[in-house]
């Protein structure tokens, strides 16, 4: 029987499921695995259902010689956590949760173009603090989405879903980045690069991966492309920013607002962004549903099971 560890509590379903599959150990806590956990994890179980947080950095891999595992199947589409070269270089496999968890996080984008173009958290801080005076023609006048120009940057899954709300939702025209020829089925422009499309658009939202390709891909140069009433958002990787550009950025007003679930120093959110009013700041909560996560779940261990059947796992990344 395959010993299996789970990092993390899942819904309940799923472990009850991940059970059929065999002998599983549940790891409790809800922060990251440290180092030594990773590295005995590598030696003492022959799967590891790993998740967010979980760096299995090539210095993990280093630290052991034949490892007992030989699949990391991931909770979550992003595995930029993982080193995948130094895994599969010590003979493991990694899969990941693609598709699962696109609407979700489409979703959540939105929240957070509405929330910070229609100044919801300020408005609600100013209701909840008292000091509300009443309705006037004037009052917290944010920027009206329907019919603006939305720039996606990084046109997959999730940067598709996201067009698709703007574009049939709010009747926003969608202009994009992408490395590879996309089949939209809706009106959408391809732009020659970032700064092309960070200087058209009203909102630009991040949607590419994180990791070293990527990372600080959006930097003072970018936010100075973006025109003074944009706002900017960003459902992918925290690293994928550079924040103290942001901040510098949203500090002398070269953008307007910014509406963020991820981090660069996640969990740390530093203070200078917490007590902007123009600034939307979440818990990184892309999936945070039930269903999703269930279904992420179910994926993972769907790609646990093919891989004890012996054949491949759908999710190979
Ligand atoms: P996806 O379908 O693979 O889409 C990623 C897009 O990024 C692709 O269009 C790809 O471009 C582009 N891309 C990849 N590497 C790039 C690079 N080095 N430079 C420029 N563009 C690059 O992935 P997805 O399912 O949409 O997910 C995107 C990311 O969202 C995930 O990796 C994850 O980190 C993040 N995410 C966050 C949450 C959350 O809770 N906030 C939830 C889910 C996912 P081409 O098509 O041109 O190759």
């Amino acid at each position: 029987m395959n010993k299996i560890l789970i990092t993390r509590p899942l819904p309940e379903a799923v472990e009850k499921r991940a059970e059929k599959l065999g002998e599983i150990a549940y790891r409790k806590q809800t922060r990251p695995m440290n180092d030594a956990e990773m590295v005995s994890a590598l030696n003492d179980f022959d799967i590891i259902l790993p998740t967010l947080g979980d760096l299995f950095s090539e210095i993990i891999f280093t630290q052991v010689i034949d490892p007992r595992c030989k699949l990391l199947a991931n909770f979550g589409v992003g595995y930029n956590h993982i080193d995948v070269s130094a895994a599969r270089a010590k003979g493991l496999s990694v899969t990941n949760t693609p598709g699962a968890v696109t609407d979700a996080t489409a979703d959540i984008a939105m929240t957070l173009m509405l929330m910070t173009a229609r100044r919801a958290g300020e408005g609600e801080r100013l209701l909840r603090s008292g000091k509300w005076e009443g309705w006037h023609p004037t009052q917290m006048l944010g920027l009206h989405l329907s019919g603006k120009t939305v720039g996606i940057i990084g046109m997959g899954r999730i940067g598709q879903a996201i067009a698709r709300r703007c574009h049939f939702g709010f009747g926003m025209r969608v202009v994009y980045v992408s490395r590879s020829p996309k089949e939209l089925s809706f009106e959408a422009e391809k732009c020659r690069s970032i700064m092309d499309a960070a200087s058209k658009a009203d909102v630009i939202v991040v949607a590419v991966p994180g990791g070293a390709e990527t990372k600080h891909l959006i930097n003072d140069s970018v936010f100075a492309a973006m025109q003074s009433h944009a706002i900017f958002v960003n459902i992918a990787r925290g690293d994928i920013v550079d924040e103290a550009a942001l901040i510098r950025c949203l500090q002398n007003g070269q953008i307007s607002g910014a509406g963020l679930d991820v981090y660069e120093f996640e969990p740390k959110v530093p203070d200078k962004l917490k007590t902007m009013e123009n600034v939307t700041l979440f818990p990184h909560l892309g999936t945070a549903s039930m269903e999703v996560r269930t279904g992420m779940g179910n994926m993972a261990l769907d790609n646990i099971e093919a891989f004890i059947n012996g054949q491949t796992p759908m999710n190979l990344v």
